[in-house]
């Protein structure tokens, strides 16, 4: 398949990823670096391999602005393996944190604590509107560990425009679905989350972002793959780590870098799709988003039709037109169009010209 058969992909996760990573790969496939070899077939212990993962961790100390005080973990098992293993790691017996729950990943986060019999509070929420809204001015609980967010809800189509005040309790947040999305102050926060298959490259691991005061907490009497020390003290190499993973996210990172221009530019492109996007919608009586306005998400742009017979056919023929993965969360309906980093204003503005069309036949 050539490249000009490519649809535009809107997928929540598995997504996108950009063209010029791919097709990086698969000019390097059968032989990476001179090695004779394809990334799938060399050693993790391996000089190629060492470079392409010390290479992943100084771009996203780079792109982040970290200081020497945090570490940058990949580990398997994805966001959700870290609901359990940030409590079992942070928390000992007398310690408390606070959760704030904004939707179905936060609530998971919660009761893999809840579940290890830890001490949790949950803080704020926003579950009586169906998820619909980031909340406001919370009371965190100065004495706690730490205080746990979710950053952007991938399947309600919300995100903190602005992280909360603490009061100095470190943030942990789950950034699975906007890290990379836009600059933002890391110091605010002792531990970041991502799972990889949203925004900086494809399923098989978790980059985890530790700080020093946070990771002298974890306890030794926990297993050792469960332990974010085994993996700070290894170069997340004590065991097999996926290798095409993180050689895939360390091209998107220099994607990042070097073709769009950082953070800053990247958050500009995010903010130009979401205004293009949402202004449509604003002005259109036929598609509604389902976020409150000031908690919109510019990663997945939530909406409904008129009737769900409507968000069939809209799916259906958006399909046939080259418009993919628009169908809303299994659990929630209606439609979603995630716009991750590496989806384009071009595609952007296809799927509005798409929307248009459909109403105007449809309404
Ligand atoms: C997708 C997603 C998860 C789950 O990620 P897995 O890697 O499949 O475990 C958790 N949190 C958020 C915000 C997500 O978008």
């Amino acid at each position: 398949m050539s490249s000009n058969q490519r649809i535009y992909n809107f997928n929540a996760g598995p997504a996108a990823l950009p063209l010029p990573v791919l097709e990086t790969i698969q000019k390097e496939f059968l032989n990476f670096a001179g090695s004779g070899m394809s990334i799938t077939e060399i050693s993790h212990r391996s000089k190629w391999f060492d470079d392409v993962i010390n290479d992943a961790v100084l771009r996203v100390k780079r792109i982040l602005k970290l200081d020497d005080r945090y570490h940058v973990l990949f580990i398997q098992g994805g966001a959700s393996m870290q609901f359990c293993m940030i409590p079992m790691n942070l928390l000992g017996s007398g310690d408390t944190a606070d959760y704030v729950n904004t939707g179905t990943w936060s609530t998971k986060a919660i009761k893999e604590a809840q579940s290890q019999g830890k001490t949790i509070t949950v803080v704020a929420s926003s579950e009586d509107k169906n998820f619909s809204y980031i909340p406001k001015s919370i009371n965190f609980d100065p004495k706690a560990v730490y205080a746990h967010i979710t950053s952007n809800n991938t399947i309600k189509g919300t995100q903190w425009a602005d992280f909360p005040d603490t009061g100095g309790v470190p943030l942990v947040a789950d950034m699975s679905s906007d890290i990379f999305s836009r600059p933002f102050d890391v110091n605010k926060f002792g531990l970041i989350y991502a799972g990889t298959q949203k925004n900086m490259g494809p399923a098989g691991v978790c980059m985890v972002i530790i700080r020093d005061d946070l990771l002298a907490r974890t306890p030794k009497d926990i297993p050792t793959m469960l332990r974010y020390t085994t993996f700070s003290e290894s170069n997340s190499m004590y065991n097999t780590p996926p290798c095409f993973t993180i050689y895939t996210i360390q091209l998107v990172l220099k994607w990042l870098e070097e073709t769009i221009g950082g953070l800053g530019k990247m958050a500009e492109i995010n903010r130009e799709k979401g205004e293009l996007l949402y202004g449509f919608m604003d002005q259109s009586g036929f598609y509604k988003g389902t976020a409150e306005k000031d908690s919109r998400s510019l990663m997945n742009v939530t909406f409904r039709l008129p009737s769900e017979d409507l968000e069939k056919k809209f799916v259906a023929e958006a399909t046939a037109n080259g418009l993919g993965g628009l169908k809303g969360h299994r659990s929630v309906g209606g439609c979603r169009a995630s716009i991750y980093n590496p989806t384009s204003l071009e595609a952007v503005t296809a799927l509005v010209n798409f929307m248009k069309e459909f109403e105007k036949k449809n309404s």
